[in-house]
């Protein structure tokens, strides 16, 4: 062990959310490091401790949305619903972290500022908010990949005289819409979460779309205690099977095209899809919806004959039509009422395209299209600077001072997602090109933060002081990545997922889609691993 003094530490890792509460368990349980966490929040939770908006809820089914590491855990925790909300998955962490006693090692209230890496003692110094220095053998950014706002300039913001939020930085004590005549602006995963539930409070929503999305019914409800009880007695073999699987879930692609079967039999299993509600239809269609964009099309025209069938209004249903992009090309949105929340004479939709596109934020509201739309409350549901972002933001300085932002300047560049060259015992938990957003987190969590656990021991029993991906393994798993989804109908979409939603952000593909999914990287992380880590540079 390296600790000389309290500010000395085996390893630092930043963030409390599910990622860092586990890396904290793993160094320090299995491993005996010597961990701090900071953590900006009051408490663990990450992602589900500022993401507190009306209606946030968990898009996964919550039986796999969970840790697997502790089976007793997985046998005593009820859920109360098929997708949680956000204040009962906190619970869930808080109860985690109870469990294990990881708050004793967690700072709360203090951001990390900056980190660099000493070169002549082979430690990373890193800063605070609260003008703490201290120095680690291991940095581990635990992030997570949506966590950096993305608040667009709109110009006139400042003048607005009511009042405006964006959704990942909520209130604790909420927001009351009541008798108010409130704007939403943005239509993805979290706006159309949010929309139906401000639409029951407001006087009046107005709803402002630049792009229309394919939304799926969410079909949320009770898990009858017999499901409940059959998962908790097979959960091992739902854990291998969700390890192995192509995206963390129970969702499987059904292995024919979507233009092999006959217009009836398409039908009835787009219906059986579209019944079961959650991420079936987009992640266990016609193995062919990614990368045909015939195939691609028959679902997205059974999505559009769903939404004509809902909105009562035609003009209305017009402006609902995704059109300009591959259906599952963007996240995909589960929807609670969402289409019907059209319906109620209380909400109006602004379309970009047929009514113009937002121009400014004036005293009064928001005008769009020359026209200006009075309101109290805007509501802004633009997104976040994804999976880069999150790490910029941390200011990290490299060997010879390089920093995150010249190393990544035309996209990001890393090892499998989890390291990158000239950056030292730094680990990115669910990097960029790693699976990551393309999976059901917890699953990518737990491998990486288990992979590096595995690495850091064995740096520490062989007694090795550094580690990093040489540059060749770098600029291969770099062509790998871009190659494998050249070949898919992903790269078409304004994205974030191709970093499109940021004005600047040099386009590319931010996750790692396949060949084999979560299952076959989690291999090829094992087999480096075995390899003695093919591909790492570690020094002593
Ligand atoms: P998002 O998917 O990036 O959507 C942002 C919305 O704001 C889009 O409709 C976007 O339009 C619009 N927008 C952005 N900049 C704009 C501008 N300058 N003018 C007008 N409109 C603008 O963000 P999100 O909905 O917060 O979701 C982000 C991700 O969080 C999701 O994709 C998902 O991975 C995750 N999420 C997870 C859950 C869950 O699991 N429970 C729930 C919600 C979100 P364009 O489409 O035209 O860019």
């Amino acid at each position: 062990m390296t600790t000389t003094s309290p500010t000395d530490f085996d390893a630092i890792v930043i963030g409390a959310g599910f990622s860092g509460m586990y890396m904290l368990k793993s160094l320090r349980d299995k491993l005996g490091l010597n961990v701090k966490v900071f953590e900006a929040g009051d408490t663990v939770g990450g992602t589900w401790y500022w993401n507190r908006y009306p209606g946030a809820r968990c898009d996964s089914d919550a039986y796999i949305y969970v840790f697997t590491f502790d089976k007793q855990m997985l046998q005593e925790w009820e859920w109360s619903e098929r997708y949680p909300t956000q204040p009962e998955i906190l619970r869930y962490l808080e109860y985690v972290a109870k469990r294990h006693d990881l708050k004793r090692d967690i700072q709360f209230g203090t951001r990390v500022t900056g980190a660099e890496f000493d070169e002549k003692a082979d430690r990373w110094i890193v800063h605070t908010d609260k003008g703490e220095t201290v120095t680690a053998k291991y940095l581990i950014p635990a992030v997570g990949t949506l966590s950096t706002t993305n608040l667009p300039d709109f110009k006139g913001l400042e003048r607005f005289k009511g009042k405006w939020y964006h959704t990942s930085r909520f209130p604790k004590e909420g927001v009351d819409f009541t008798a108010k005549r409130v704007a939403v602006v943005g239509t993805g995963a979290t706006a159309v979460q949010a929309i139906p539930e401000i639409s029951q409070q407001a006087k009046q929503l107005t709803v402002f779309q630049r792009t229309a999305n394919y939304c799926v019914p969410a079909r949320n409800g009770k898990v009858s205690p017999e499901v409940t009880r059959a998962r908790k007695a097979d959960y091992d073999n739902i854990i291998q099977r969700i390890r192995e699987s192509f995206f963390g879930q129970e969702h499987y692609m059904i292995p024919k095209s979507a233009l092999e079967v006959s217009p009836e039999e398409r039908e009835r299993q787009f219906e059986q899809m579209w019944d079961a509600g959650g991420f079936a239809f987009w992640l266990g269609n016609y193995q062919d919806m990614f990368f045909s964009a015939e195939a691609n099309e028959v679902c997205a025209d059974f999505i559009r004959r769903k939404i004509r069938a809902t909105v009562l209004d035609p003009k209305t249903a017009d402006k609902l039509m995704p059109k300009g992009h591959y259906y599952g090309t963007k996240r995909q949105p589960l929807d609670t009422n969402y289409y019907e929340t059209f319906n109620k004479p209380n909400v109006q939709l602004i379309d970009a395209a047929t009514d113009g596109a937002i121009e400014e934020i004036t005293e009064n509201g928001i005008r769009a299209g020359g026209k200006e739309y009075p309101v109290d409350i805007i509501v802004f549901a633009t997104g976040f600077d994804a999976m880069t972002g999150p790490f910029k933001a941390l200011n990290l300085k490299g060997r010879g001072g390089r920093t995150l932002d010249q190393a990544w300047q035309e996209g990001p560049r890393s090892y499998l997602g989890i390291s990158v060259v000239g950056f030292p015992n730094l680990f990115t938990i669910t990097g960029p090109q790693s699976p990551s957003v393309l999976s059901n987190m917890p699953v990518s969590i737990e491998q990486h933060v288990e992979w590096v656990t595995g690495l850091i021991d064995h740096m520490e029993k062989s007694g090795k002081k550094t580690v990093e991906p040489t540059v060749e393994a770098q600029e291969q798993w770099v062509g790998h990545v871009n190659e494998i989804v050249s070949a898919t109908l992903m790269t078409s979409a304004n994205s974030w997922y191709m970093s499109a939603n940021i004005p600047g952000k040099p386009k590319a593909f931010l996750p790692y889609l396949g060949p084999e999914g979560v299952g076959g990287y989690r291999r090829k992380c094992d087999e480096i691993a075995a390899k003695g880590y093919e591909g790492f540079k570690l020094s002593a």
